[in-house]
């Protein structure tokens, strides 16, 4: 299966931001070694509170300590000599650190963690209205059930910008994971989006109607089919250069720009 029969919500998103990017990514299939610091901060700290909750989840409670070893050992494992940091002036310590906080913060305010977890780092793969031919992925960073059909999609989030509340009543990522729990499971009679910004310690809730998941499945239908009709068509992948060029690893295939990146270091 190539990647165009299949979609995640990100790399939607990466089309609609720059669909040069998207293309070299997806439809070229070009891969970069390179990987941004806040990146891999952000999947050390995803897999130590995986680590608390399967420990949780098999009836041990860990020391904060404990995690912190699980942290240290990923990153240390992990670490590798493309990892670029983009913003002058900053260690890779700075961000070690910056991870160990967000772990912290995160023990601090959900102890005893008697959360009733269903799921963890959940692989999704989906279809959108039912139709073979629209399917998308997804990984669920934790799902909890009380056994009566009332669900909550939980992600963490260690990067600086949170969600206002009126942000996350219009995001579409846990949304489409609705739409997949909703797909693969009998009588779900609530779904609760949640998201754990991690590194300020903000939580933010938010719900869907059905004709908000109707719309959103609408608007992702139209971004697919435009793509597969540009692709299919030689239509354009425009290039559309922005802030966020500064974390992009194509500059060498970029029309707009010239040698590599030199924000990456
Ligand atoms: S450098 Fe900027 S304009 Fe070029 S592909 Fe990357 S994000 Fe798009």
């Amino acid at each position: 299966m190539t990647v165009l029969e299949r979609f995640s919500y990100s790399g939607l998103e990466s089309y609609k931001k720059c669909p040069a990017q998207f293309k070299f990514r997806y439809i070229d299939n070009i891969r970069k070694p390179d990987e941004g610091i806040e990146a891999f901060m952000g999947k050390r700290v995803h897999e130590a509170l995986e680590f608390l909750y399967t420990e949780v989840s098999s009836g041990r409670l860990p020391f904060i300590d404990s995690v912190f070893d699980h942290y240290e050992k990923m990153w240390n494992d992990q670490w590798h000599e493309r990892i670029a940091i983009a913003k002058r002036g900053e260690r890779k310590e700075d961000y070690f650190r910056l991870g160990e906080d967000c772990i912290a913060r995160f023990y601090r305010n959900n102890q005893p963690f008697s959360d009733p977890v269903e799921g963890i780092e959940l692989e999704m793969d989906f279809m959108l209205d039912s139709d073979e031919s629209y399917r998308m992925k997804g990984i669920l960073d934790r799902l909890d059930h009380d056994g009566q059909g009332n669900y909550e999609i939980h992600d963490y989030k260690t990067g600086k910008r949170a969600l206002n509340q009126n942000q996350a009543d219009n995001d579409g990522q846990l949304a489409l994971y609705q739409i997949a729990l909703e797909q693969q499971r009998d009588n779900v009679k609530s779904v609760a989006l949640v998201w754990h910004f991690v590194r300020y310690g903000i939580v933010v809730r938010s719900k869907r109607t059905t004709e908000q998941l109707r719309q959103l499945v609408g608007s992702m239908k139209k971004r697919i089919d435009e793509i597969r009709f540009n692709e299919k068509e030689g239509g354009e992948f425009p290039a559309k250069p922005m802030i966020l060029c500064n974390w992009c690893y194509y500059w060498e295939e970029c029309p707009q720009k010239k040698g590599s990146n030199p924000f990456i270091k």
